[in-house]
C-alpha cells in the first residue's frame, strides 16, 4: 500500500482544494483510493466528498479529575495544590464544594493523591469523534476534535491507523491523506510512515518559508516530496523561488495552478473542481496525479 499525504505550512493554502480535486481525478482514472481527513482541528475534506457515515466512535484520550460530592468535605486542599488552577471552589448551587474545569485539567492526578477523603478520581475523557464513511470517490475516515481539545496528534494517528486498516481490508492499494497545516505534532503524526508528501504552497515569502519547514520534516523521515504552487501567478518572483528550491532540493515539481475565481466558487458549491471544469487547472492537477503515481511505482512494492 502507498500513502500520499497532502501538506501545507498554514491553513488556506489550497490543501483541501487539491485533495478533493485529486479524489475526483482518481475516481475518473478508475484508481481505487481510500481517503483520510487528518486536519482534525478544522476538518473539511468530508464537506467536499459528500460522505454517508457507516460507523462513528468517540475518541477518548487522557484523563480528567472528577470530584465525588458525597465525599468532598470542602477542605480546599485540591484548590491550593492544582498548579493549573483547574479546581475552584464552586458556587453555592454547585453540586460539590470543589469543581473541576475539564478544559484546564491536565490529568496530572496530584489532587487525587492529596485529597484526604479519596473524593477525586481520574476518568477517561472524550476528546472528539471519528467516523468511517462511504463517498462517491471511495471510502473516507474523518474526525473532529471537540472544541478546546488539544490531543490532535493522537487523533490524527488514530485516523491514519483506521484508514490503513480499512484500505487493507478492502484490498485498496492507495491512501490519500489530507494532512493538518503546520509542522507540529499533528503534522508529524500525519506524515510518519507515508510514501510521498505533496506540498501545496502559495508564492509568498511565508509560503516559501512554510514549504521549507515541511521539506525539512519530510527529509527527517526520508520521504520523497512533491510541490504544487497554488495561485502561482500572484507573484512571479516567489514562484521562481519555489521552482528554484524544488530544482536544487530534489523536490518533484508538480506544476502551477493559476489564480482563478472559479476555484472558490467550486469550494463554495462543495463540488471537487475537476467535476465542474475541464481547463488548465484540472489539466495541471491531472498531470500531478499521474506523476505522483509514477513516482510511487518507481518506489516498487
Ligand atoms: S481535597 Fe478532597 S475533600 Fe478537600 S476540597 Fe478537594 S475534593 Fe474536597
Ligand atoms: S488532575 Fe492535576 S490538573 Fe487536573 S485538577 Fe487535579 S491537580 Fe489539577
Amino acid at each position: 500500500m502507498k500513502q500520499i499525504v497532502v501538506m501545507s505550512g498554514k491553513g488556506g493554502s489550497g490543501k483541501t482544494f487539491v485533495s478533493s480535486s485529486l479524489a475526483a481525478i482518481s475516481l475518473r482514472a478508475g484508481d481505487e483510493t481510500v481517503y483520510a481527513d487528518c486536519d482534525v482541528d478544522a476538518a473539511n475534506l468530508h464537506l467536499m466528498l459528500d460522505p454517508s457515515e457507516t460507523s462513528c466512535s468517540e475518541f477518548v484520550s487522557g484523563r480528567t479529575a472528577r470530584v465525588d460530592p458525597e465525599r468532598c468535605t470542602g477542605c480546599g486542599g485540591c484548590v491550593d495544590t492544582c498548579r493549573f488552577r483547574a479546581i475552584t471552589k464552586g458556587s453555592a448551587t454547585a453540586a460539590s464544594w470543589a469543581v473541576v474545569d475539564p478544559i484546564a485539567c491536565e490529568g496530572c492526578g496530584v489532587c487525587a493523591w492529596i485529597c484526604p477523603e479519596g473524593a477525586i478520581t481520574l476518568v477517561e475523557q472524550r476528546r472528539g469523534r471519528w467516523c468511517r464513511s462511504d463517498t462517491p470517490y471511495g471510502s473516507l475516515v474523518h474526525a473532529r476534535l471537540d472544541p478546546g481539545e488539544e490531543n490532535s496528534g493522537k487523533l490524527v494517528e488514530r485516523v491514519r491507523r483506521e484508514t490503513v486498516e480499512w484500505a487493507t481490508s478492502r484490498g485498496t492499494g492507495r491512501v490519500l491523506i489530507d494532512g493538518p497545516p503546520g509542522t507540529g505534532c499533528a503534522a508529524k503524526s500525519a506524515m510518519t510512515g507515508t510514501d510521498f508528501v505533496l506540498i501545496v504552497a502559495e508564492p509568498t515569502p511565508s509560503g516559501v518559508h512554510d514549504m521549507l519547514r515541511i521539506v525539512d520534516l519530510a527529509s527527517h523521515f526520508r520521504i520523497p516530496v512533491g510541490l504544487i504552487v497554488n495561485k502561482a501567478d500572484l507573484s512571479g518572483r516567489q514562484t521562481n523561488e519555489l521552482r528554484r528550491i524544488a530544482a536544487t532540493g530534489s523536490i518533484v515539481y508538480l506544476g502551477e495552478i493559476p489564480f482563478s475565481r472559479l476555484i472558490p466558487k467550486a469550494l463554495t458549491e462543495l463540488i471537487p473542481y475537476p467535476l465542474r471544469h475541464d481547463d488548465a487547472v484540472t489539466a495541471t492537477l491531472r498531470a500531478a496525479w499521474n506523476r505522483i503515481r509514477h513516482e510511487l511505482e518507481k518506489q516498487g512494492a
